[in-house]
C-alpha cells in the first residue's frame, strides 16, 4: 500500500499499542504512518468518530473493535479501554487505538499513553489532523493569520458530568485571544455565549459552526456570537470558531462542488 522503506516507516511490533489520529473524517487527512499501521495491526480498537471509510483500510483479517458510545448508550470506562489495550498487547498482538482528530487533542490519549507507560506497554503517538485545525481549514477558515490574530485557545465545552466545563476561567478565556476553537460546544453553545459575553467579549464578533468538516455532508453556519443562543438544531460533530479568523471564509470557501467526497486512491 505504501512504501515504508521509503518512507522510513517503523516496524509495528507485536505487544505494542500505537496511538494513532484518523484525523477529522477525509481519509486523504490520514498520515503515512496511520496508514501503515492500518496496515500492519491486528486489532483495531477504535472511537465514534472514525469514519467508516477509514475502518475499511484495515487490513482483512483484523479485528474491529469498537470502544466508543453508541446510541446514546453510557461509554466504556476509560480504565475499562486502557485495560483492554493493555490486554490485547500482553497477548502479543499488534493494537492500533484508533482515534478521530488528534488522539491528544481532548481525545484522552494522554491518559491512555500514562496507563501504557504505567503497564510497561510499549508504545506509540501517532499525531493526527484535529478538526480545531484542518476543520476549519476545510471551511475555508485558517486558524491564524497574520492581520488578526497571534494567538488561539482551544476550549472543550463540555465535561464528562455532561454540563459546562467548571474548571474553566471565562473571564481569562474571553481575553486571551482573539479566536477561540470549541470543540464540543454545540449542545451548550447558549450558555458558553452567554458566559463570553458576560466576561466582555464582543457580541457582534464573528462565529461559525462547521459540521462534519472534511466529510461529504460538510455544513457551515454563519452567525455572530450575540446570536450563537438562536442556532437551534446543528448537525454535529461540529466545531465552533469564534474570532475575526471567521472573514476569511468569504474568499476562502473552497470546499465546495466536485471537491467534496475526493478520497484517497
Ligand atoms: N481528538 C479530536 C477531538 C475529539 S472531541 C480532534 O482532534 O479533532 C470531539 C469533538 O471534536 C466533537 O464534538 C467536535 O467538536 C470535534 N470534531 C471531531 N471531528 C469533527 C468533524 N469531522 N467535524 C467537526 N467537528 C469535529
Amino acid at each position: 500500500m505504501i512504501d515504508s522503506a521509503r518512507l522510513n516507516l517503523p516496524e509495528f511490533a507485536r505487544g505494542s499499542v500505537w496511538l494513532v489520529g484518523a484525523g477529522p473524517g477525509d481519509p486523504g487527512l490520514l498520515s503515512a504512518l496511520a496508514l501503515h499501521a492500518l496496515d500492519r495491526a491486528d486489532c483495531v480498537v477504535y472511537d465514534a468518530l472514525v469514519d467508516s471509510r477509514i475502518l475499511e483500510l484495515a487490513r482483512a483479517g483484523a479485528l474491529r473493535e469498537y470502544a466508543g458510545k453508541r446510541g446514546g448508550r453510557p461509554s466504556p470506562r476509560q480504565p475499562d479501554i486502557s485495560a483492554r489495550l493493555i490486554g490485547l498487547a500482553r497477548e502479543g498482538r499488534r493494537v492500533l487505538r484508533l482515534k478521530g482528530g488528534d488522539p491528544c487533542v481532548f481525545g484522552r490519549g494522554g491518559e491512555e499513553a500514562l496507563a501504557l507507560a504505567e503497564a510497561r506497554v510499549p508504545f506509540r503517538i501517532v499525531p493526527g489532523i484535529t478538526a480545531g485545525i484542518g476543520g476549519l481549514a476545510y471551511a475555508g477558515i485558517p486558524v491564524t493569520h497574520r492581520d488578526t490574530n497571534q494567538a488561539v485557545v482551544f476550549l472543550t465545552g463540555h465535561e464528562e458530568s455532561g454540563g459546562l466545563p467548571q474548571s474553566v476561567d471565562w473571564a481569562a478565556i474571553a481575553r486571551a485571544a482573539p479566536v477561540i476553537v470549541m470543540f464540543m460546544a454545540v449542545k451548550h453553545l447558549p450558555a458558553i455565549a452567554a458566559k463570553l459575553m458576560a466576561a466582555g467579549r464582543d457580541p457582534d464578533d464573528r462565529l461559525a459552526v462547521v459540521s462534519e468538516a472534511s466529510l461529504p455532508d460538510q455544513a457551515v453556519v454563519e452567525t455572530i456570537l450575540g446570536k450563537a443562543g438562536d442556532l437551534g438544531q446543528l448537525p454535529t460533530p461540529a466545531i465552533v470558531v469564534l474570532g475575526p479568523v471567521n472573514r476569511y471564509r468569504e474568499v476562502l470557501n473552497w470546499y465546495v462542488g466536485d471537491l467534496r467526497g475526493v478520497v484517497l486512491g
